[in-house]
């Protein structure tokens, strides 16, 4: 998957993929509902590719606050460069230009990569997500229980508020 042989076209070439989840495995990253990847692979004059890609559809993510799976859409364009593996120079890596084989193209790292960026920091199903209940546990965007939050916080942020110091 994602290994273009250089040798099948002249200037440039497109490739889609309709991904399904059982088609790849990229480490860290769950996509039930697939991904769609569109690439354009441009010889250049010295040795050099440039692939443009977007990737369109969503990845399955954890909300850091209630602890349930939600859906991120995902929205990427890149531009990378590749050279062929000989010709890298350290000037080159500083720029992030990526190597290649012969006539072999391998993407699979690249697309990874670029998915990875999508998975923000602290993931969150919804910008205003309620969290889940520190008394009783439940999903708050799910069910509103009725637990006396206001002194279970107090408690956990000032738990010497009960003494005389
Ligand atoms: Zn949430
Ligand atoms: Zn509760």
């Amino acid at each position: 998957m994602f290994k273009i042989n250089l040798g099948s076209f002249e200037d440039s070439a497109e490739f889609s993929y309709e991904l399904k989840k059982s088609d790849v495995t990229f480490e860290g990253l769950d996509f039930e509902d697939g991904l769609s990847i569109n690439l354009t692979v441009t010889k250049d004059s010295d040795d050099s590719l440039v692939v443009i890609g977007d990737i369109s559809g969503s990845i399955d993510l954890t909300c850091g606050r209630c602890l349930d799976g939600y859906k991120q859409p995902v929205e990427s364009h890149f531009v990378s460069i590749f050279k062929e593996r000989q010709s890298i120079t350290p000037d080159d890596e500083e720029n992030d230009v990526l190597p290649y084989d012969k006539n072999k193209l391998d993407l699979f790292d690249c697309l990874r990569e670029t998915l990875l960026l999508e998975v923000p920091l602290k993931p969150l199903c919804r910008e205003k997500c309620l969290g889940i209940c520190p008394v009783c546990g439940k999903n708050q965007n799910i069910e509103k229980c009725n637990c006396d939050k206001t002194i279970k916080t107090e408690e956990t942020f000032r738990p010497f508020s009960g003494l005389d110091l």
